[in-house]
């Protein structure tokens, strides 16, 4: 879809970078010749997961970061920069839920979700810009959200006001850093269904077809086309989109306003 050098020379920090999204991101991002950095709390997958992407024949590493911590989320920029010479994008893809109505939920959960979604994509921000704005590339920032994020989430009214708050992040910042050619756009993906969560929360217990025919495709997305969409935001081949909410849910988002 992409040549391969689309994202040639470029460096990306990813957290989450383990497992799921964020691997097929960062995985799709060394293919295209980038350099990748992956960080999260597990260091033995983080790990296993740049060592998957070197083995590939790609440029990686990985590091133990929790994004909750903004010390350990600057040493993790400041190593990726050592290591590989520069950041040009940010992927905050990092993210933390459960299932549990409002008023059942405690004030230390409602705070552990913010804290790793919202507070933590605005530390990776923070900590980033001066990087991005270096950039010779130009900066980019790509967050992933949900549009559940936009519609309200029952039983996930946490993740649902960091996600919500992360898009106004990002619009803000889009504004704020535009002159520093920083673009800053997030991604609504759908039911992924390849990923651990879609499987677990819908797949398993039988309601697959259920949640697939909520999209207007009537199919679950993969991982591989939000990390196309996440090569396209980040490639020159954008390089006029700033403060977009690139919604990749298989109409799951118009079929809900529609019906
Ligand atoms: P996932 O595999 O569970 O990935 C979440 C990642 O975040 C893990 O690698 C985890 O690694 C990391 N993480 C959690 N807390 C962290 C912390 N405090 N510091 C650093 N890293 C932390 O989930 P996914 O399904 O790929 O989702 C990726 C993103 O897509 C999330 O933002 C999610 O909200 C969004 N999304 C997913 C879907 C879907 O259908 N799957 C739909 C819409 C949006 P450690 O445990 O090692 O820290």
């Amino acid at each position: 879809m992409f040549t391969n050098d689309t994202l040639q020379g470029r460096v990306a920090l990813i957290t989450g970078g383990g497992t799921g999204i964020g691997l097929e991101i960062a995985t799709a991002y060394a293919r295209l010749g980038a350099s990748v950095m992956l960080v999260g709390r597990n260091e033995e997958r983080v790990q296993a997961a740049a060592k998957s992407i070197s083995d590939e024949g790609g440029k990686a590493a990985a590091m133990k970061c929790d994004v909750r911590n903004y010390d350990e989320v600057k040493q993790a920029v400041e190593a990726t920069v050592e290591r590989f010479g520069a950041l040009d994008i940010m992927i905050n893809n990092a993210a933390g839920n459960f299932v549990c109505p409002t008023a059942e939920l405690s004030p230390n959960g409602w705070k552990t979700v913010i804290d790793i979604d919202l507070n933590g994509t605005f530390y990776c921000c923070h900590a980033a810009y001066p990087h991005l704005k270096a950039s010779r590339h130009g900066g980019s920032v790509i967050s992933i959200i949900t549009m559940l994020g936009v519609s309200g989430w029952p039983a996930a009214a946490h993740a649902a006001s960091a996600k919500g708050g992360i898009l106004s992040l990002s619009r803000t910042l889009a504004v704020e850093w535009g002159g520093d050619n920083i673009r800053v756009n997030t991604i609504s993906p759908g039911p992924i269904g390849d990923t651990e969560g879609t499987k677990r929360m819908y797949i398993d217990g039988g309601k697959g077809d259920l949640e697939a025919k909520k999209t207007a495709l009537g199919i679950f997305g993969r991982k591989v086309d939000i990390a196309n969409a996440a090569v396209y935001l980040a490639s020159d081949l954008a390089s006029y989109v700033t403060g977009d909410n690139l919604i990749v849910d298989g109409g799951r988002w118009l079929k809900y306003v529609a019906e």
